[in-house]
């Protein structure tokens, strides 16, 4: 048989499989990198595409709430993942996380202005306020100062969208919050952050002074990024991300 022919036979074999077999096939095949014959790719990208809808007919909601307890799982205690404004958190050392799950390609694209096609990113700089700072405005705070001070908190801003590349979707979470946890040790070693606060402490932590750092991924970077998956590994074991999809299910 020439490679044409191999081609074409896999191709009729790999159609009439079942969807099962099919994603077994594809995996094995992902382990080479030297696969080539554009029929081949094809056929593997359509199979891709399927996969991809048949995630997709899960509804928005479930991938959000998904999402969102996939991170509560793989974060520290005192990272406050949080959806609606309600649930930020004011007691000192906290740092709430805005988790903004993206719905449809157009908002996502309009977010993005036409740049290349990134499934997710960390929003703007890194704040840090005093509690105290929202007196004035939400009741809620009152309790936490009360029962343990005035002190820092924190807040960054995570992007999602997860119609763009779910099977990259784990992984993607783990690189962004990589990111995070680099901010955060980046502004504690800043002058502006340990400055002696008053009455009117703010740092914003200037992402242009983290760029080297996180354009590049870094030392500081990497350094995050295994620590976020050995959390990953410790709540979930080593299991693909297809089952750690599954089993979120079961966790929300
Ligand atoms: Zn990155």
């Amino acid at each position: 048989m020439t490679s044409n022919e191999l081609i074409k036979d896999f191709e009729k074999t790999f159609k009439a499989a079942d969807r099962e077999t099919q994603l077994k096939v594809f995996r094995a095949l992902m382990q080479y990198q030297n696969i080539d014959g554009l029929d081949l790719a094809e056929i593997l990208e359509q199979v891709l595409d399927q996969e991809l809808d048949l995630e997709n007919t899960e509804t928005w909601s479930t991938k959000q709430s998904k999402i969102k307890v996939f991170i509560d799982k793989i974060t520290p205690p005192n990272w406050n993942i949080y959806i609606k404004k309600e649930e930020f958190k004011y007691k000192p050392g906290t740092l709430n996380i805005k988790l903004e799950v993206f719905k449809n390609e157009s908002d996502w694209n309009a977010e993005w202005d036409g740049e290349e096609d990134f499934v997710g990113r960390v929003k703007g700089p890194m704040c840090f306020y005093l509690n105290s700072e929202f007196m004035k405005n939400e009741p809620r705070v009152i309790e936490p100062i009360k029962k343990f001070r005035v002190g820092k908190i924190g807040k960054s801003h995570l992007q999602i969208f997860p119609d763009r590349e779910t099977r990259e979707l784990l992984n993607t979470l783990v690189h962004e919050l990589a990111h995070i946890a680099a901010d955060r040790w980046l502004a504690y070693k800043t002058k502006e952050y340990n400055k002696k606060w008053k009455k009117e402490w703010r740092c914003e932590i200037d992402s242009l002074s983290l760029r080297n750092e996180n354009i590049n991924h870094g030392p500081l970077f990497e350094k995050a990024f295994r620590l976020i998956t050995i959390r990953k590994e410790k709540a979930f074991g080593k299991e693909s991300d297809e089952k750690i999809w599954k089993k979120l299910e079961g966790l929300i």
